[in-house]
């Protein structure tokens, strides 16, 4: 069974023809999980998971949004039932920092500051209720570090369970987050040129920690770069995947979807 370990049929870009996206998943009889990036599109995501068998939900404030709401970790709690299987996506972007800055006249360390400060404490709901986490991280421009902070997050805060999703490290920090413990998630960019340092990891990682995902709306895989993602393209990554590996890419799709349930013990 292909499983999609993220995607956000919980945002607006789906709110025309979410049926007939739902019907695409069925029709394979694939399971997706859908992550909130805000209360709303959490609770969004719970509802979805309560309508549909196979999908479930994560719930967390995306470091994008970390000034356009406050973070009400009761509020969160209170969302938590059994089809949420995961707290996030939570961690650090540097590539929107300037949205920060200029939209709510901050300084780059408090902006940092402030993501750390949530990541935190998504960890601790996480934690609280024994899920894993699902962590977003993205580079900056000029400023590289976002995965070496959020490694030594996660390392100081002792946590082991989780996805790094859309992995976009180099290979040592790949390596530093499966000592860890962490899966990395892997998107329709392996599909896109010009990513070799991904094909090295994807080749690289062992396979009880791999995950496959779509991110969609975003981050559509060759044939459909550019257009709304859906769930049923995580398929190409597959593909990709095993383009690169000995495995096949059934075997690769049969992997993949039994990390997810273990690690987020899909039923
Ligand atoms: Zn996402």
């Amino acid at each position: 069974m292909l499983i999609d370990s993220h995607a956000h049929l919980n945002f607006k870009a789906f709110k025309d023809d979410l049926a007939d996206v739902i019907k695409r998943c069925d029709e394979i009889g694939m399971k997706v999980i859908n992550i909130g990036a805000a209360f709303d599109t959490s609770q969004r995501a719970v509802v979805l998971a309560s309508e549909q068998e196979n999908f479930y939900a994560s719930i967390g404030l995306h470091p994008i949004h970390v000034y356009d709401e406050e973070f009400d970790a009761k509020k969160f709690q209170d969302l938590i039932n059994e089809k949420v299987v995961a707290v996030g996506e939570t961690g650090f972007d540097y590539f929107h920092l300037w949205q920060a800055l200029e939209k709510h006249n901050k300084s780059v360390e408090e902006v940092k500051q402030k993501q750390e400060k949530l990541f935190r404490d998504h960890i601790k709901l996480a934690k609280d209720n024994d899920l894993p986490l699902i962590v977003h991280g993205r580079n900056g421009k000029d400023d590289p570090n976002a995965y070496r902070d959020i490694y030594n997050v996660l390392k100081d805060e002792k946590v082991n369970r989780g996805v790094i999703h859309c992995y976009g490290g180099n290979l040592e920090e790949a390596k530093q987050f499966v000592d860890l413990g962490f899966h990395l998630g892997f998107t329709g960019i392996i599909t896109f040129d010009k990513t070799e340092t991904l094909r090295e990891i994807a080749k690289w990682i062992p396979l009880d920690k791999m995950l496959i995902e779509t991110d969609a709306p975003y981050l559509a895989p060759v044939p459909f770069r550019g257009k709304r993602n859906e769930p049923s393209y995580v398929q190409y990554v597959a593909k990709q995947i095993a383009s690169l590996r000995a495995e096949t890419e059934d075997e690769i799709v049969d992997i993949t979807a039994k990390n997810a349930n273990k690690l987020f013990n899909l039923k």
